[in-house]
């Protein structure tokens, strides 16, 4: 019988293939009680299996790419939480004295550690709790005799190619997807996660096709079965009639054959019908990035996304490691602009030693963190000003609401000059600096913050988070979280027209940009500098290369003054669908 299952999915594309499941080892362990001869045996059986789980931890980040980095971070924090003694003496303590069997000590200290967990107000370290029983499950298949590794075929997926295998886990240790570049399965799905989760965000690194927080879907999906998996739609369709299998197909070859034609407007100048330049910028986490930024051709890097060096680690990256990364980037983009912005801590991305507000997205975030923490901020603006040798290198503050916060910044910039210069260090000195406008008290009060930046930058994903007052991470609002709002629209439309006015250049880089669906209204409501995911850049540039912005702006400026979001919706649909040469008429 065919049915359909809805999830999250945080990873685009389409995959069809035969499910293969991958076990819940946690639960499965058996519950023993050991006569107390036996117990120094049990534990130096717990002690080896987790002996066997380090090796093999070890081995996998030596088998990494130097461009893993991301992979790297998460086996490290593996390793870490395996030589945490409260994970590891606790599960010895209860064979000692209470004569369990390793697993299931190793569970009961699990569940204990899960508790700690979930009592923590911080959603990003709540969900942390997922690594530990990743690596608690790694450590039970030790014990069972089983391989932690996926790319096992289980008895009714033997014989089926990889590339048509989707794999169905309770959940995935980001650790465990490392295979899939190494055996090309189609897809994944799993029954937890959120959309900020480790697993999620490797899934798009990777560009692999996923579907989360299915609840459930280990028990209704059986070995072996056909499965669509729609990443888009987030949507899971089981034992597929016919009619559903083939339309998918095509749909399928439709999205690889336009992926591999778009691959030919690589080099095509991001020009519009009315020749119009548009620039199509790269949004970045990691140095590694810049190789899928100019694979796809950027103009440059537009976001730069810093606090992603800080993150999954004890210490806070030194000067000379803040300046190797940041040249890399610099250098990597041989002369194209590059848009740091200033770690962008809080909220959802803490430091570990970072004290959970009670209401972290209103609290001590962005900017507000860093002039908080001169140091810190301090070590990272030297770091910035030295890479910024090596080419044109611009500052950008994420959170700006008050001109204060823009002003300190520049103070902070100095001092980090004279610091360099005292300690007889080169940097380079032709830096602009700009500002986010991601909280409404920015786009309101835009003046002010435009006489005193070089360039303005709109964050469309916090903008609509604060203007709508919806958690963008909160999966019980999401349906109410929605940037084509006429509230967010407006403060888009007062940037980009406050900016242009006062000649101060006006990029987004928030998701709005690298929708294609979106790109004529973009256009329209006069944006010229966009900034996006790299694998999205060509997508856009389609759109632009089959638009007049001539002939947009004035359906755009019409369309701004609806303010039913059906029919905001309905109209940008007819921006899509109409033909460039008619879309005046
Ligand atoms: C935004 O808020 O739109 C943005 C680009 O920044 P981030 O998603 O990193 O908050
Ligand atoms: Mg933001």
């Amino acid at each position: 019988m065919s049915f359909t299952l809805h999830g999250l999915g945080v990873s685009g594309g389409i995959a069809i293939g035969q499910a293969q499941l991958l076990s819940h080892a946690t639960l499965e362990v058996s519950h023993l009680t050991l006569p107390t001869r036996q117990l120094e045996k049990e534990v130096a059986r717990f002690e080896k299996a987790v002996e066997r789980v380090r090796d093999e931890l070890e081995g996998l980040r030596g088998e990494l790419a130097e461009s893993a980095a991301e992979m790297r971070a998460f086996i490290d924090v593996h390793t870490l939480i395996l030589q945490d003694p409260e994970l590891i003496d606790g599960p010895k303590s209860l064979i000692r004295t209470r004569g369990c069997n390793a697993e299931w000590a190793l569970v009961q200290q699990m569940d204990a550690l899960v508790k700690q967990f979930d009592a923590f107000d911080d959603p990003y370290l709540r969900e942390r709790k997922a690594d530990v029983v990743q690596v608690v499950e790694r450590v039970i298949k030790e014990l069972m005799g089983r391989s932690g590794k996926i790319g096992r075929a289980s008895k009714s997926t033997k014989g089926v190619k990889e590339e048509e295998q989707i794999i169905v886990a309770h959940d995935l240790p980001p650790s465990d997807l490392i295979s899939f570049k190494e055996h090309r399965f189609a897809a994944f799905v799993t029954d937890v996660g959120g959309a900020t989760s480790h697993t999620a965000i490797l899934a798009r690194s990777m560009a692999i096709p996923a579907v989360v927080g299915l609840r459930g879907a280990r028990e209704v999906i059986k070995d072996g079965e056909l499965l669509i998996v729609d990443g888009f739609r987030g949507v899971i369709i089981i034992n597929p009639d016919e009619r559903v299998l083939e339309e998918y197909r095509l749909r399928k070859t439709q999205i690889e054959l336009e992926r591999s034609k778009l691959k030919r407007l690589k080099k095509a100048e991001s020009l519009t019908l009315d020749d119009v330049r548009i620039d199509l910028l790269a949004n970045i986490e990691l140095p590694d990035d810049v190789q899928a930024a100019k694979d796809n051709g950027a103009d440059g890097i537009g976001l730069f996304r810093t606090e992603f060096l800080f993150l999954n680690r004890r210490e806070i990256p030194s000067e000379d490691e803040q300046y190797e990364a940041y040249r890399k980037v610099v250098k990597g983009m041989a002369g194209k602009p590059v848009v740091i912005r200033t770690y962008d801590l809080g909220a959802d991305k803490t430091l570990d030693q970072a004290r959970s507000a009670t209401n972290p997205a209103l609290g001590r975030r962005g900017i507000r963190l860093s002039l908080s923490e001169p140091a810190m901020f301090g070590i990272q603006l030297r770091a910035i000003l030295r890479a910024a040798r090596f080419g044109p290198v611009r500052i950008l503050i994420p959170m700006i609401s008050n001109v204060q916060e823009v002003d300190a910044t520049r103070a902070m910039i100095e001092r980090a000059r004279e610091d360099l210069r005292d300690r007889r260090i080169a940097y380079g000195d032709d830096i602009q600096l700009g500002g986010m406008i991601e909280i409404p008290a920015a786009a309101l009060a835009l003046n002010m913050f435009l006489k005193r930046l070089d360039f303005v930058s709109i964050g469309t994903n916090d903008l609509t988070q604060y203007t709508l007052a919806i958690d963008r991470g909160d999966e019980e609002v999401a349906d109410l979280y929605d940037s084509l709002h006429p509230a967010v629209l407006m403060l888009i439309a007062h940037t980009l027209a406050g900016a242009e006015k006062s000649g101060v250049p006006v990029s987004i880089c928030g998701e709005l940009a690298g929708n294609p669906k979106l790109t004529r209204l973009l256009l329209g409501m006069g944006l010229r500098h966009f900034s996006m995911h790299p694998s999205q850049i060509l997508e856009v540039k389609q759109q632009i290369l089959t638009s007049d912005v001539g002939q947009l702006a004035p359906m755009v400026r019409k369309l701004l003054r609806l303010d039913d979001p059906a029919q905001i919706r309905e109209q940008i649909r007819r921006l899509n669908s109409t033909p460039a040469d008619s879309l005046a008429r």
